[in-house]
């Protein structure tokens, strides 16, 4: 039984992690979220009241209530998600993504080195900081570039991208100059159920489901590479127990697919639900409306996952379409 700190335990990954953590092992799990308008105490209404659950209501970018909170339960991993997340606020607002991105992740550093200055050598050696980042690190890949490796160049294109990409070299930096315990994942475009409608999938699947427009950037022909959030989950606690001090991981679902082709798959599989076989393939053409592009949008991600599958052994479990059906059920039954 382990301490185990989450923060952004109330996003969507995060929560998808403190859900799996609280069904499948014993650790004790500390939710440090602030819950801004992408937090949300909904995705964790099956683990609340589990008595291996806390949830302290803290700003990361606060360092005395992380240092209180680090003293106060003396953690022995941290998985960190806080995070502003959302490209399109990024170019809106960049400010918050500079504070919590990247002032944030500085401060929960400099506090859990603090923490681990004064712990006994082998509380120390146990301890482990698991830094989730993102494949937008590595910036646009263009038609035919080769897909990112851990130690491709960082290129990040969009103030989101260059926050998480400042964070992970903070984490680098924390690594080599005071031999932090730190692990850096690199994950492509996640989705399943409880993610925000700002995202694409939810906000394809909900548009579709009131026959509302459904916006699309440009020509829709940029490629993502897409993973079911429980693989990525696995792959993070994998790594946590099993991954070397240090190192980077990239995930990935190896699931490359154009947006407007998502689009389409995802009316497919809305069609298959029987409730839903009215909405017929005229409507959902005309549904769909393409929108002036987003600025400095990114074409193409590819991300290279073998050094995860070869040195851990993770292997994904969801093909993109049980991933999608399973993602399309939930969203059917929260939304009915
Ligand atoms: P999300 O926006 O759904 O959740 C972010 C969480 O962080 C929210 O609960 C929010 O309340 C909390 N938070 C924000 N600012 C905070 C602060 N200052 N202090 C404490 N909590 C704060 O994000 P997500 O999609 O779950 O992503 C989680 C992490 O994974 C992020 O770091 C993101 O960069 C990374 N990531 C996401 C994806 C993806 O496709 N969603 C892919 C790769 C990596």
């Amino acid at each position: 039984m382990k301490k185990i700190f989450v923060t952004g335990g109330a996003g969507f990954i995060g929560s998808a992690l403190i859900r799996h953590l609280i069904r499948h092992t014993n650790h004790k799990i500390i939710c440090v979220d602030k819950i801004t308008y992408a937090g949300n105490l909904n995705s964790l209404k099956e683990v609340i009241k589990n008595k291996n659950f806390k949830f302290e209501k803290v700003n990361i970018c606060n360092s005395k209530k992380v240092n209180k909170l680090l003293s106060k339960y003396k953690p022995e991993i941290i998985f960190h998600l806080a995070a502003e997340s959302h490209v399109d606020n990024s170019i809106m607002k960049p400010s918050i993504f500079i504070n919590t991105n990247i002032i944030g992740t500085y401060n929960l550093l400099n506090e859990t080195q603090f923490f681990l200055n004064k712990l006994k050598l082998n509380d120390k050696k146990k301890f482990r900081f698991i830094h989730i980042s993102t494949d937008e690190v590595y910036g646009d890949l263009g038609f035919n570039a080769k897909a990112s490796k851990e130690n491709s160049p960082y290129a990040p294109s969009s103030p989101y991208s260059a926050s998480k990409a400042s964070s992970d070299h903070l984490v680098k930096a924390w690594i080599r100059t005071y031999k932090f315990p730190g692990i850096i994942t690199n994950c492509s475009n996640n989705y399943g159920p409880h993610q925000n409608k700002e995202k694409l999938i939810p906000m394809i699947i909900s548009k579709l489901l009131k026959k509302e427009k459904i916006p699309i950037y440009g020509n829709g022909q940029q490629i993502r590479d897409w993973i079911y959030v429980d693989d990525h989950i696995r792959a993070l606690y994998l790594i946590a127990t099993k991954g070397r001090l240090g190192e980077s991981y990239n995930i990935g679902g190896g699931n490359q697919i154009k947006n407007i082709d998502m689009v389409k798959k995802i009316y497919e599989r809305i069609s298959n639900f029987n409730k839903y076989k009215s909405i017929k393939l005229e409507d959902y053409k005309s549904l769909i409306t393409f929108v002036k592009d987003r600025a400095g949008h990114d074409y193409r991600y590819d991300i290279d996952c073998s050094k995860l599958k070869r040195n851990l052994k993770w292997r994904k479990e969801e093909t993109l379409n049980s991933g999608l059906l399973k993602t399309i059920d939930w969203y059917l039954k929260s939304y009915s």
